[in-house]
């Protein structure tokens, strides 16, 4: 299985300088076999943009060990389904956006209903039900913040990285996840390196908004504090913008749905290794074992992982490559969610009347228990009296009877959810990690997000087809905007 890759894992570096001039001898070569290690929406997008690119005759397998959608689930409750992994979308994420249109989806509303700001003791600051009322207090609490938080984000960092679509449709691609996020915008490499208390106190935000406002948003959404990099805390902040949505009956129809618009078949199976072939057709060979527990393998001519290679999240071996291929020394970082159908206590979260009590309570101190806790509606956006509740920890039975007064249903589960930003550092893991073998889960360590898989998964399917092809002039190269705006408008 494969050792903690922290003193090697920069040799993968090493071998990217010296593969991709082979791939100018693919120019004959028309239709690949591609393989491609996970079905969620990262490694389906991928398949769906491959097959745009590389047309009908391209052979195109996924591998999935449990379900295609990976961490797009849902969980029921009594009759109903809610949203268990990847839950809003924001109307800005235009492969989000343009996959449901094509797939014949339909939305439902994915925005916050009244909220507060717990601390642990009481609410700093809670929303009225005139947006008026609810205006004046967090003018009164957070001065112009309040106002420029919109124009920071919808000018500074939306409109900056909305630049990927027009670059990723002009066909260029980044060998790097640096590259990639710098070629939306340099400013965004600094976001990267700086945490986002830093990067918002540097753009004017005052303290109380960002130990408030801005934790709230990034406990929720990641379970992490403002010592986050910029980047990914920006990425968040958009994450409670109005106008959230999210796919009627559940976001896991995209991937599904996707696998068949790609045309590819899927392998129930677990992969165990991915080997380099010498003197042989194919370039790689996958093994795994499939449904009925059998050992079985394929080869392929290129190879695309779609799943983190992290310690805790990967066992896949890289064999018989000149240099070796371990997982990546970063760590995820592990969330509980746990679903309640039932009635809050307010005073639990110092709230008297519960009447008073807001649907979606957000927290600013990242040494109590919860992250936030939210009334949800089912995925057919119908009303539930369910409240999910996010933790870093699993809470006990003791936990659970002081949060809520009474309870029907309790459902709990922990999982890897996203990577634990503390863990980054400035070195991240390649798109490429040797010839013709791609990683779309680099993306991750930059901002974790349904939209930014789909934005890798274009980047790994333009940077594979562009070395079969030896276009080597779109890749890593800067981007000149030359579409018209009808194009635009286009996948
Ligand atoms: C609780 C939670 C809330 C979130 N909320 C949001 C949100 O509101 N909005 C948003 O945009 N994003 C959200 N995210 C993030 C988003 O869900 C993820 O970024 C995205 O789903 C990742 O997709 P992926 O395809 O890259 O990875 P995954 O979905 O993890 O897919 C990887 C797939 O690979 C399979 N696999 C792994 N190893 C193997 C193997 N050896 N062989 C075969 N198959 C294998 C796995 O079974 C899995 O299906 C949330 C995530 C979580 C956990």
């Amino acid at each position: 299985m494969s050792a903690s890759g922290g003193s090697m894992w920069p040799l993968r570096f090493i071998i990217l300088g010296c593969f991709l001039p082979i791939t100018l001898s693919n120019e004959a070569k028309e239709s690949p076999s591609i393989g491609i290690v996970g079905g969620g929406i990262g490694g389906t997008s991928t398949a769906y943009f491959l097959r745009q690119l590389f047309g009908d005759d391209a052979k195109i397998d996924i591998f999935e060990k449990r379900q295609v959608g990976g961490r797009l689930a849902t969980i029921s409750i009594g009759n109903q389904q809610f949203e268990a992994g990847g839950a809003v979308i924001h109307p800005k994420n235009m492969y989000m956006v343009n996959f449901t249109k094509l797939l014949g989806l339909e939305h439902v509303n994915g925005d916050m209903g009244s909220f507060g700001i717990f601390d642990g003791s009481s609410m700093r600051i809670t929303s009225n039900k005139y947006r008026v009322v609810t205006l004046a207090k967090l003018f009164w609490r957070y001065g112009m913040d309040i106002y420029n938080i919109d124009n920071w984000i919808n000018e500074k960092l939306l409109a900056k990285f909305m630049r990927i679509y027009d670059i990723q449709r002009a066909g260029h691609a980044y060998t790097t996840v640096p590259d990639l996020i710098g070629a939306m915008d340099s400013a965004f490499l600094s976001y990267m390196k700086k945490s986002i208390k830093f990067v918002m106190r540097t753009a004017g935000f005052g303290d109380a908004f960002i130990d408030e406002m801005v934790m709230g948003a990034l406990r929720t959404n990641y379970g992490q504090s403002t010592e986050i990099p910029g980047f990914v805390g920006a990425v968040s902040l958009a994450g409670v913008q109005p106008g959230l949505w999210a796919v009627k009956g559940g976001n896991k129809q995209v991937p599904e749905k996707l696998v068949t618009e790609a045309k590819a078949q899927v392998i129930q199976g677990t992969v165990m290794s991915v080997q380099l072939l010498q003197y042989q057709d194919k370039t790689y060979r996958v093994e795994y074992v499939d449904a009925e527990k059998k050992e079985q393998h394929r080869d392929y001519d290129i190879v695309i992982i779609a799943t983190p290679l992290h310690d805790e999240m990967s066992d896949i071996d890289f064999e018989d490559f000149p240099s070796p291929i371990e997982n990546f020394p970063q760590h995820y970082h592990k969330l509980t969610s746990t679903f309640v159908d039932g009635t809050p206590n307010s005073k639990y979260f110092g709230v008297d009347n519960p009447e008073d009590l807001s649907e979606e309570i957000l927290t600013c101190n990242d040494t109590i228990l919860v992250n936030s806790c939210g009334k949800k509606t089912d995925v057919l956006g119908s009303p539930a009296q369910v409240y999910k509740v996010f933790s870093n920890s699993p809470p006990k039975e003791d936990d659970i009877k002081q949060m809520f007064t009474s309870k029907k249903d309790i459902r709990m589960f922990s999982m890897m959810a996203y990577p634990d930003y503390s863990t980054v550092g400035e070195e991240l893991p390649p798109f490429v990690l040797h010839d013709q073998l791609y990683y779309v889960n680099a993306i991750e360590l930059a901002a974790s997000a349904m939209e930014m898989s789909s934005i890798a998964g274009k980047n790994v399917a333009l940077l594979a087809y562009n070395h079969w092809h030896g276009s080597l002039e779109k890749i890593d190269e800067p981007y000149a905007d030359s579409t018209s705006e009808t194009e635009k408008t286009e996948l």
